[in-house]
């Protein structure tokens, strides 16, 4: 079931607690949620730990991930008295992979760099929804022409499960309130140029004048960027600086 679309006068407060609940009667198995600590993911994150989902709270630790996202992770944890659990990658295929192409080894390829998100964020992601019947994200259409059409509920060809962006069709503006009027603690980088949040060492602050997404792997080409979690609806992987990693 989709919801209506957007109007001025939505309840946003009621939408996303009540399409979290329309994504966890849509399918009875587990549900896990993957947060980045992103401020849509701290919407969603808030609204589940207040409400009664039955929903899994798990994030992918890369292990390189800005301090500022580590303190978040605590503090948000504090807050709601709430463990979320981080799925890290294989310990041996990163020593494979730093010694193959250095601690940096991103930079100097394309390949190398999906090298690295795929041993560092796409296999711990698969360990994470292993045996999950839904997924759930931060997904907003707004976030770039590639995810214009993002549904609210749709199966995931990549991962072969029902997938649910309560947010796709939140503005940032509506989701900046939202976490405003419910105290819900968001990254300190946010107010430092930085509306995208993903690993330090891939993530700068943008202009303002800029794309949402423009700080994300940014010495590629946009043609060239794709990470590996989200894929379209005819299985074929999505550009990142439209589909990143829950990234
Ligand atoms: S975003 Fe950068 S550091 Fe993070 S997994 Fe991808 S290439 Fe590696």
């Amino acid at each position: 079931m989709i919801s209506p679309a957007p109007t001025a006068a939505r309840p946003v407060r009621a939408d996303l607690f009540d399409r979290l609940s329309e994504a966890r009667a849509a399918t009875p198995g587990r549900a896990v949620f993957t947060t980045s600590f992103g401020i849509e993911d701290q919407a969603i994150a808030h609204a589940i730990f207040e409400g009664d989902y039955n929903i899994e709270v798990v994030t992918l630790d890369t292990g390189r991930l800005f301090q500022e996202t580590y303190a978040l992770w605590a503090q948000t944890e504090a807050r709601y008295a709430r463990r979320i659990r981080g799925f890290n990658p294989n310990a041996a295929r990163v020593e494979s992979l730093v010694a193959e192409q250095g601690i940096d080894g991103f930079y100097h390829a394309i390949e190398a760099r999906k090298a690295c998100c795929n041993i560092r964020k796409v296999e711990p992601l698969k360990r994470a929804l292993a045996g999950a019947a839904l997924w759930i994200t931060g997904l907003r259409a707004e976030q770039s022409d590639a995810r214009s059409a993002a549904p609210f509920l749709a199966h995931d060809a990549g991962f072969d499960i029902l997938k649910a962006n309560p947010l796709h069709d939140w503005t940032r503006d509506e989701v900046v309130a939202y976490t405003h009027a419910h105290h819900v603690p968001v990254n300190v980088l946010h107010a430092k140029g930085f509306p995208s949040i993903g690993c330090a060492p891939c993530t700068r602050a943008i202009a303002e004048d800029e794309p949402e997404r423009a700080g994300r792997w940014w010495w590629e080409q946009e043609s060239a960027k794709e990470c590996g979690l989200h894929v379209g609806p005819d299985g074929r992987l999505q550009r990142a600086n439209a589909a990143e990693a829950h990234a």
